[in-house]
């Protein structure tokens, strides 16, 4: 057994993307890993329960049209990592860990 962590049920990585290819345009060139809820305490989450995705460079962090610079890509992702999520382990369990509903739009908060 791994150790418990701080997830309250077991929960498998999940894994998101079949292909290894940016997210958004689907290039399999300059990949970079993102957890799709980043931030302090979600990074560590996103990496327990695979809610990450390969994306290129230019719509990871290097250039105004990537998730960390535009805040309608970042939801838009964090929206289907969400569903995917919850798809799997349900609402109950996606509030249980990540705390915040990206389904509602409010994403203000971070
Ligand atoms: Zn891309
Ligand atoms: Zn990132």
């Amino acid at each position: 057994m791994r150790s418990a962590s701080s997830l309250s049920k077991t929960i498998t990585k999940l894994n998101l993307q079949k292909n290894k290819e940016c997210w958004f345009c689907h290039t399999t060139n300059n990949l970079h890993h993102h957890e799709i809820f980043f931030g302090t305490a979600n990074r560590k989450k996103s990496i327990e329960t695979g809610m990450q995705v390969w994306l290129c460079g230019t719509h990871h962090n290097m250039s105004g049209h990537s998730v960390h610079h535009n805040h309608d890509m970042d939801l838009k992702l964090k929206q289907w990592g969400q569903m995917e999520f919850e798809k799997v382990y349900g609402h109950e369990t996606f509030m249980n860990t990540f705390h915040k509903n990206y389904m509602k739009g409010d994403d203000n908060g971070i």
